[in-house]
């Protein structure tokens, strides 16, 4: 027997051990508090008309970072890679109820040039806080604004399917939200 071969023998256990626990860990990340979630997700109304597609999977911090819904977070609580859902969401656990207060008619000498239908506006509320308000209409002098969530009022579906699940860094934990792919870039 050579030396090498009595050092592979010697090896042999050691390096069953290894895979076994690689392979074991790879199946066992659970999506958990600071663990980073990858899902493909489709979003249709109640009565099932697709609102929003994206081919580019999302990623989310998950653990009350409000990086996502809360109920999106409980349905996925404990789930691993491959698992789907469907859930059916009410307006008040989506983007919640309208607030018609929210709705503003505003001069269109007011406006920059070139704002559009389906264009977005940073405004002031009456409290003086920023809000985004959602050009909804351009009706001769004037022009209609909506600060609503363009979902709010609606009943959601959303189609879910976990793509990958991994271990939240240290500074992703720091800055409440996903770095790198699907995440954000700074
Ligand atoms: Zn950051």
């Amino acid at each position: 027997m050579s030396g090498r071969e009595r050092f592979w023998r010697s090896r042999l256990p050691d390096a069953r051990c290894t895979t076994f626990s690689f392979a074991s860990k790879m199946h066992a990340m659970k999506i958990a508090k600071d663990t980073v979630v990858t899902l493909k997700y489709k979003v249709a109304d109640a009565q099932g008309k697709l609102i929003e597609a994206n081919p580019e999977p999302m990623a989310y911090l998950h653990g009350g970072y409000e990086n996502t819904l809360p109920k999106i977070e409980e349905a996925l609580e404990g789930k691993e890679k491959g698992f789907q859902a469907t859930l059916n969401l009410a307006p008040e656990d989506a983007f919640g109820q309208r607030d018609e207060s929210l709705v503003r008619t505003i001069p269109k000498t007011d406006f920059p040039p070139g704002v559009k239908v389906g264009g977005q506006l940073q405004g002031r509320l009456d409290d003086g806080r920023e809000h985004v308000f959602t050009v909804t209409k351009i009706k001769g002098p004037v022009v209609l604004l909506d600060g609503n969530h363009p979902w709010a009022g609606k009943a959601l579906k959303f189609s879910l399917t976990v793509t990958d699940v991994r271990e939240a860094l240290p500074v992703e934990i720091e800055h409440r939200h996903v770095h790198g792919a699907h995440g954000h870039h700074h």
